[in-house]
């Protein structure tokens, strides 16, 4: 088949399942614009897109500013490499720096490569601050965690599918209960060379699990008692998305080491980084670590705008204010459903939980239906349906939403 030609969405399919790894397992939609809180599939059919591609475009689809920075920027300088400087790293560096009251910040591509970055620096700080002998250090993480896909990180989730037949595995990682403080208080207490506790502010990929407030604020404490670095993942809950221009900020939480991806480029560009202050960055030296593309001017000029987007349009109280919004409707329907049982999360980061069991197909057949009704979300471990829309939606397109989900929810009412 040309390349030329325009595909129907089976011509586009078939070649994925062709020629393509099947890694994947996509709702059968072919996508090819995007807008705002809209995406087109290639006949031409609007859908709102309820999953933001997990979280990366919070700014919206193709948001002009963010499209212009990134364009005016690639016709002037895309890569130099950090063999030598750039106009536009330093410039970003002070500015997300300054955004999220760090330091310094490390700059790279995917939020696994910054999971993996926080993961060497909080290694080479316990050597190198701590004082823990070399080979030794341990980090605490939780069940049900996911944090990307590399080789060490996959060592310590407990998604059997993600793990099976990948091993060996990476050593150094105790898995405690997540939202379970007296787990991390006594894991702190009974083992020894504990370097950090890496943990998501509310587990995404899991089912959108919001931990019990004060969770955050105890562990951080407890992490401050013991001299054990808090690092976050807010890969998927940062960037406004929770309502917060931060997960951890609802409780006030500082991390010792932020991970940011996603949403930090508004979907347009591969954009991540780790976030410290000195006392932890600067035990990084030259060629210790690094990526040929991280801070590249193309990324740093996009992520600056992507960032001022989130404040110029108050990105993070509409989510608060959509967020409540959705829950409350979503809870009325549910109170007399039979098929959907609960709904959770926090901002625009929810979850509805569908009555049947993980193995069933029945989420996936809501989310086909939901399809033919003009809306796009995706099953998350069976029986759960994330709803994480772009940010910039307003309050006609969410109560519409809100008519489509509960629509297609009553079909299948027994
Ligand atoms: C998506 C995600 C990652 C991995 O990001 P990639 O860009 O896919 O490598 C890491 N942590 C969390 C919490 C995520 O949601």
């Amino acid at each position: 088949m040309s390349v030329l030609e325009k595909l129907s969405s089976a011509d586009a399919i078939m070649l994925e399942d062709k020629h393509g790894a099947h890694n994947y397992h996509p709702l059968p939609v072919v996508l090819s614009r995007g807008e705002g809180v809209y995406v087109w599939d290639v006949e031409g059919k609007r859908y709102y897109d309820f999953l933001s591609a997990y979280s990366a475009v919070n700014q919206g689809h193709c948001h002009p500013k963010i499209i212009n920075a990134m364009m005016e920027q690639a016709q002037t300088l895309t890569l130099t490499s950090r063999a030598f400087y750039n106009d536009q790293l330093g410039r970003y560096e002070e500015y997300v720096t300054n955004y999220f009251g760090f330091d310094k910040v490390l700059p790279m591509n995917t939020g696994a490569e910054a999971v993996e970055t926080a993961i060497k620096l909080c290694r080479k700080w316990a050597y190198e601050r701590k004082g823990i002998a070399e080979h030794e250090a341990k980090i605490i993480v939780c069940e049900n965690n996911f944090h990307g896909r590399t080789t060490t990180i996959i060592s310590f989730s407990n998604d059997e599918n993600a793990r099976k037949n990948f091993g060996p595995y990476t050593a150094g990682f105790i898995k405690i209960a997540y939202d379970d403080i007296e787990a991390l208080e006594n894991v702190l207490k009974t083992e020894k060379n504990i370097a950090g506790f890496l943990v998501e502010p509310i587990q995404g990929e899991a089912g959108v699990y919001v931990p019990a407030e004060g969770y955050l604020a105890k562990a951080k404490e407890l992490c401050a008692a013991n001299n054990v670095l808090f690092i976050a993942d807010e890969v998927q809950t940062g960037i406004a998305r929770t309502g917060k221009l931060l997960a951890v900020n609802h409780e006030n939480v500082q991390p010792d080491i932020l991970i940011l991806g996603k949403a930090l480029s508004g979907g347009a560009y591969p954009v991540s980084a780790v976030l410290a202050n000195d006392e932890i960055m600067n035990v990084i030296k030259p060629g210790q670590h690094g990526s040929t593309f991280g801070g590249n001017p193309v990324a740093a000029a996009v992520a600056i705008a992507a960032l001022e987007v989130v404040k110029e349009e108050n990105l993070a109280e509409n989510a608060e204010a959509l967020g409540k919004l959705f829950r409350e409707k979503m809870n009325e329907y549910i109170a007399t459903s039979s098929i959907a049982t609960l709904v959770r999360g926090k901002g625009l980061l929810n979850a509805v939980v569908i009555n049947d069991t993980e193995d069933s197909s029945t989420a996936w057949d809501i989310c086909m239906a939901m399809r033919d009704n003009g809306l796009l979300a995706k099953p998350t471990h069976g029986n759960i349906i994330r709803f994480a829309p772009p940010l910039v939606m307003n309050e006609e397109q969410i109560l519409d939403c809100v008519s489509i989900i509960t629509n297609t929810l009553k079909q299948f009412e027994k």
